[in-house]
């Protein structure tokens, strides 16, 4: 098993870098998707985020997921013997840490969407209305 503080300083670059994206993520350029995005759904459980638009939350959790998919990846390397359920215990594991770690930034992460996506989101509401009113 990895040394926590590794994982902890790459989820900690992960929500760094995705914080200084948020104020760029741009609702109009959302591309639609085809089919119901695999890793958003869950994640947004966990982290409490299930209102947070998809295009912003994708961002994150596409970050989180490499972080633990790179982790499970390492140990994999490490301890080549490693049963396959083994191995699914230590990303269900590593993916909870994840989890709980994002939950500790909570607050701050909050703080970011409120003044940087919903401002854009309320902004979208409000030329949709425009364009049914005529
Ligand atoms: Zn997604």
């Amino acid at each position: 098993m990895l040394r926590p503080y590794r994982l902890e300083r790459e989820l900690d670059r992960a929500v760094t870098q995705w914080l200084d994206w948020l104020p760029r993520w741009d609702p109009s350029t959302a591309r639609r998707r085809l089919s119901p995005c695999v890793a958003c759904p869950s994640w947004a459980i966990d982290l409490a985020f299930e209102e947070v638009p998809h295009g912003a939350l994708h961002a994150l959790t596409t970050s989180l997921d490499a972080v633990v998919t790179e982790h499970v990846r390492r140990s994999v390397a490490l301890q080549p013997f490693l049963s396959d359920e083994a191995v699914d215990g230590l990303r269900e594991q590593l993916r909870r840490e994840a989890s709980a770690w994002v939950g500790r930034q909570h607050a701050q992460i909050a703080r970011a969407l409120d003044a940087f996506v919903e401002p854009k989101v309320q902004h979208m509401a409000a030329l949709l209305l425009a364009d049914l009113g005529g």
